[in-house]
């Protein structure tokens, strides 16, 4: 059965710089400027307020009403060659920053930063130095963006008087007539209503545009449909396949398969570490220490690119054989500052695997099963269900003691997590379900909200 449902996408695009003009780049830089700077005046508006307020921290923030931004317009007129809705966006953020320190955080500890500046006597501890607490936004350190909304003429839903439009590669921004080419690598769906763009230079300097839109998908309701009514002969019929994180291979999948992570990959990581320990040598600087600095934060990103390639390909390969994936709930966090397994981990991006399958099987109407990280997922043989609790990280192969059969670590974690998703997947499912329900919800009366404001 095909159900509609609204998707929400993004796609982010590298702009042709080749044919950009001078004054859009200009414009782009003044645009991230000013919502930097919009973004420090609130910084400032703030930590001023917490000043005179005697706030030292241990509690949230007392209510402070915000200033408009039209306010520090009036002080500093050069924001007005800024999209308006760029510098309300920055605001936002210093909102939402606000809300994190907020509900997030302790309200209690400090950064390591401001416990070294105050033991040097720098900087005695004060509120500033709390963690979550909004920050500076720094121009030499600081990522390059902002971002605008589209917006919609009020009667009909007239496209094409819309404030960003897409027109075959030509991207048409607030303030920006002549509008930006983008290689346009993967076409927007027909149907797709334009939420806001993102603008964002990259430390290599290279220019993105990240369209967020939403449009309307026809998808196979069968697996929600047999997982709600618990259907379990249904749910029998499914495929499902189980992955464990493994080291050395990325992945060891339930039909013991490894993932095939390119050679290539290392390549260019070992050219890497290279470049680094030509770099340490250097002048701190120095022409030629600025000069492979770049170079540096060039293989970076090529690496970063490398590694999101493989992870794109790789999921749409596992989400197109597979109904149902079940993975193993890692604190992935945890695990990268255990210092023997964590460089490996940085480096392969696991967990920006588990998003991309998660994402992908929601798209097809399924879901990305997480079992308990406690589940003796390696300690188990997968024949008769005996716990054999000598297999520690080191071993690799081991033989059972109550039937005999010799057992790879990674294939027997990986069938071992497959049945233990299996056994969850119709409980897990009606959990995410729940979830984004409320979520749906959640949007819904925040729109009704908005309107109702609108409308008084
Ligand atoms: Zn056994």
């Amino acid at each position: 059965m095909l159900v509609p449902v609204i998707m929400h996408k993004s796609e982010k695009y590298r702009i042709r710089e080749k044919k950009m003009l001078a004054a859009t780049r200009v414009f782009f830089m003044q645009n991230f400027g000013c919502t930097r700077k919009v973004y420090n005046l609130y910084t400032d508006y703030l930590y001023n307020e917490l000043e005179e307020l005697g706030y030292t921290g241990g509690d949230v923030l007392p209510d402070i009403k915000l200033p408009e931004v039209t306010r520090f317009k009036k002080e500093y007129p050069y924001l007005k060659r800024a999209d308006a809705l760029g510098l309300c966006n920055a605001k936002q953020d210093f909102e939402d920053a606000i809300k994190h320190f907020n509900e997030d955080c302790d309200h209690k500890l400090y950064t390591k930063r401001a416990i070294r500046r105050n033991e040097s006597g720098t900087e005695p501890l004060s509120f500033r130095g709390l963690t979550g607490m909004p920050k500076f936004h720094s121009k030499a350190q600081g990522y390059f963006s902002y971002t605008t909304n589209c917006q919609y003429p009020k009667e009909g839903n007239n496209l094409k008087r819309a404030t960003i439009r897409l027109q075959g590669n030509t991207l048409y921004l607030p303030k920006l007539k002549d509008g930006v080419e983008l290689i346009v690598h993967r076409k927007l769906p027909d149907n797709a209503v334009i939420g806001s763009v993102t603008i964002s230079m990259d430390t290599d300097g290279a220019f993105y545009a990240s369209i967020e839109y939403s449009y309307t998908v026809m998808m196979e309701m069968e697996l929600r449909d047999a997982a709600i009514s618990n259907n379990t002969e249904a749910i029998g019929s499914f495929r499902f396949l189980g992955l464990d994180y493994s080291q050395s291979d990325f992945y060891v999948d339930s039909e013991g398969r490894k993932a095939n992570y390119p050679h290539c990959y290392r390549e260019s990581e070992e050219k890497l570490a290279r470049l680094q320990r030509e770099l340490s040598h250097m002048v701190n600087d120095s022409s030629n220490y600025k000069k492979q600095l770049a170079k540096i934060r060039k293989l970076h990103v090529h690496i970063r690119n490398q590694r999101k390639d493989f992870i794109e390909k790789e999921s749409t390969r596992l989400v197109s054989a597979y109904d149902v994936i079940v993975v193993e709930d890692l604190d992935l966090r945890a695990l990268g500052q255990c210092l023997s397994l964590g460089k490996n981990l940085h480096d392969n991006g696991f967990g920006m695997f588990r998003n991309a399958l998660a994402r992908k099987l929601e798209q097809k109407g399924s879901v990305l099963v997480k079992i308990d990280k406690w589940y003796p997922s390696s300690k188990t043989c997968h024949c008769c269900g005996t716990k054999n609790d000598e297999v520690t990280l080191g071993v690799r192969k081991w033989v059972c003691q109550n039937c005999g059969a010799v057992l790879d670590r990674d294939e027997n974690a990986a069938i071992n997590i497959k049945a233990e998703g299996k056994r969850i997947f119709a409980e897990y499912f009606a959990a995410w379900l729940e979830k984004d329900q409320k979520a749906r919800d959640k949007a819904e009366k925040l729109s009704s909200a908005r309107k109702k404001k609108k409308a008084a």
